[in-house]
């Protein structure tokens, strides 16, 4: 059975899906953070904001939740001044 928080995060899937096959969403080539091209995960940072995605490889997407949750963060919120400090540090590891 799915709690809140998942049925949260299916429906914020759904809506990018659907944005995307209406074209109302475009989907990037390549990771916001190290700039892989692959078939990106959307990221949401703030699930109250449901169009308001990070396009994210897999592999960045799964360091990036795993941050999240050593960060001790509810994944439904997280601000922007969070958001930019999360990038500038997988930024930095990467180079
Ligand atoms: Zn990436
Ligand atoms: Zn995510």
């Amino acid at each position: 059975m799915l709690n809140i928080k998942d049925k949260i995060i299916n429906l914020a899937h759904n809506k990018v899906n659907n944005n995307i096959l209406r074209k109302k969403l475009i989907r990037p080539d390549c990771c916001y953070i190290c700039n892989y091209k692959t078939k990106l995960h959307g990221h949401h940072w703030d699930y109250s904001k449901l169009l308001e995605v990070t396009w994210l490889c897999p592999k960045c997407h799964k360091m990036v939740h795993k941050r999240i949750r050593q960060m001790k963060h509810n994944i439904l919120t997280c601000t922007d001044k969070e958001f930019e400090l999360i990038i500038k540090m997988f930024r930095e590891r990467s180079l």
